[in-house]
C-alpha cells in the first residue's frame, strides 16, 4: 500500500528539542516496498529527502523544504545461531532501548551498556552510538539500506561502514543518500561484563548485583536517569558536542595550564578530552540566552527551556564554540545534526 503523504506537517513531536518547524511533506514508511513506491513518485524527484528516526540527534533551524520520511520498519528476529553468538535482524524503526531490553531478556551481551539511549535502531550506526565504555560498531555485522538515487537495495558489511568515534560512512559519503531499513547484529552468549567505566561498578555495588547483561543495563539505566536530562521534561538532544581528540603534545600543554583537565586515554596515541569539562571550566554551565541554555548540571547538554527556536540554540552553540576556541584553542565539533 502507498504511504500517505501529508503537507505542511509540524515536526514538533518528532524532535527531542521540541522545535516547532514544518516539513513541506511528511510520510511514514513501514516496509521496503513502500520506500520503492515512494521513490517512484514523480513529484518527489526534485525534493530533498530527510530520513527521520526519533529526532533525538537533530536540531531543526528552519522549516524543512522537502520530504521527511519517518522510518517505522519493525521486527526483531534471530536469523542465525551457534554456541557462541546469535545473529539478529532488526528493523530500522524499532526503538533502540526496546532492542536492548529484548537482548537482555535472552541473556545476550554486547549492547547492555547502551541501555536507555533514545532513538531508533536505524540511526544507531549513523553516529556509531556509544556510552559507558561500549560502541554499537562492535556488534553490527551488516546494514541493509536503499540508495535513494539508484533505488537499489544494498547490504554493507561492518568493515565498510568506516566506524569511528561518533562517526561512520553514513555521516559522510552516504549522508542523506540512503535509507537504512535493517541492521544485523551479532550478540554474544558469554557476557562481556564491561564495567570498566567507574560509575557502573559503584552502581552495581550499590544495588548489590554481580555483573551480568541485565544488572549492567540496570546500573546504566539508574545512572542515566540521575544524570541525563529527560527530553520529555526539558527539550535537548543529549551531548551537543563531541569530545575533542587532541595530540599528546597539545594535551601536555593544556595539562600544564589546566592541571584538573578531564581526559580519556584510548588505544591510539591521541587523547580524548571531556568537552563537558571544557565548557564548565569556561564558566558556561547553566548559562541562558533567552530560552536556549546550557543545562545546569550537564555542561555538554544544550536545552530548550521552553520556546527557543533552532536558530537560537544554534547561536548559543556557536557562542560556546567561540569561547572554547579562545580559551583552549580547541575546535568543538557538534555531535547533533544541524538541519
Ligand atoms: C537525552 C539524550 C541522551 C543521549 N545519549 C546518547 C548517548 O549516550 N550516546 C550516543 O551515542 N547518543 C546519545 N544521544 C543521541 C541520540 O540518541 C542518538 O544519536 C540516536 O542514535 C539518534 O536516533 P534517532 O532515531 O533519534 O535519530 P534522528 O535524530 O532522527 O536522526 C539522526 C541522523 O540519522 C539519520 N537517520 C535516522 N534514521 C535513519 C535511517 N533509517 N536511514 C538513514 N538515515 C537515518 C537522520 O537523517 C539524521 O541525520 C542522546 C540523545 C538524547 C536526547
Amino acid at each position: 500500500m502507498m504511504s500517505i503523504i501529508k503537507r505542511n506537517y509540524s515536526l514538533k513531536k518528532h524532535n527531542t528539542f521540541n522545535i516547532d518547524v514544518k516539513a513541506k511533506y511528511f510520510t511514514i514508511i513501514q516496509n521496503e516496498k513502500q520506500i520503492f513506491n515512494l521513490l517512484q513518485e514523480d513529484f518527489l524527484l526534485k525534493e530533498k529527502i530527510l530520513i527521520l528516526g526519533s529526532g533525538s540527534n537533530i536540531l531543526f533551524t528552519k522549516n524543512y523544504n522537502g520530504i521527511v520520511v519517518f522510518n517505522q520498519i519493525k521486527g526483531i528476529k534471530i536469523i542465525e545461531e551457534d554456541e557462541k553468538c546469535s545473529t539478529i535482524k532488526v528493523g530500522a524503526g524499532e526503538k533502540w532501548h526496546d532492542f536492548v531490553l529484548w537482548s537482555i531478556k535472552r541473556n545476550l551481551s554486547g549492547i547492555e551498556n547502551l541501555a536507555l539511549i533514545p532513538g531508533l535502531v536505524g540511526a544507531s550506526p549513523i553516529q556509531n552510538i556509544g556510552a559507558y565504555g561500549m560502541e554499537v560498531k562492535n556488534t553490527i555485522q551488516k546494514i541493509h539500506f536503499i540508495n535513494i538515487k539508484s533505488k537499489k537495495k544494498i547490504i554493507i558489511n561492518d568493515f565498510d561502514c568506516k566506524f569511528k568515534y561518533r562517526d561512520s560512512i553514513f555521516k559522510n559519503q552516504l549522508r542523506d543518500k540512503v535509507i537504512i531499513t535493517n541492521v544485523i547484529f551479532k550478540l554474544y552468549k558469554k557476557p562481556i561484563n564491561n564495567i570498566k567505566y567507574g560509575e557502573i561498578s559503584n552502581e552495581l555495588q550499590r544495588i548489590k548485583k554481580d555483573p551480568s547483561p541485565k544488572s549492567i543495563a540496570q546500573a546504566v539505566i539508574n545512572i542515566r536517569n540521575k544524570k541525563i536530562p529527560n527530553p520529555k521534561k526539558i527539550g535537548n538532544s543529549g551531548s551537543f558536542f563531541k569530545n575533542p581528540i587532541v595530540s599528546q603534545n597539545k594535551f601536555m600543554k593544556l595539562k600544564n595550564k589546566f592541571p584538573d583537565i578531564v581526559y580519556y586515554k584510548n588505544s591510539t596515541k591521541k587523547i580524548k578530552l571531556a568537552a563537558g569539562w571544557l565548557i564548565e571550566h569556561a564558566g558556561l554551565k547553566g548559562i541562558r540566552k533567552g530560552d536556549a541554555g546550557v543545562h545546569k548540571n550537564q555542561a555538554l547538554v544544550l536545552v530548550n527551556h521552553n520556546n527557543a527556536n533552532g536558530k537560537e540554540i544554534l547561536s548559543l552553540a556557536r557562542y560556546i564554540q567561540k569561547i572554547i576556541k579562545t580559551k583552549y584553542d580547541i575546535n568543538l565539533e557538534t555531535e547533533v545534526n544541524i538541519i
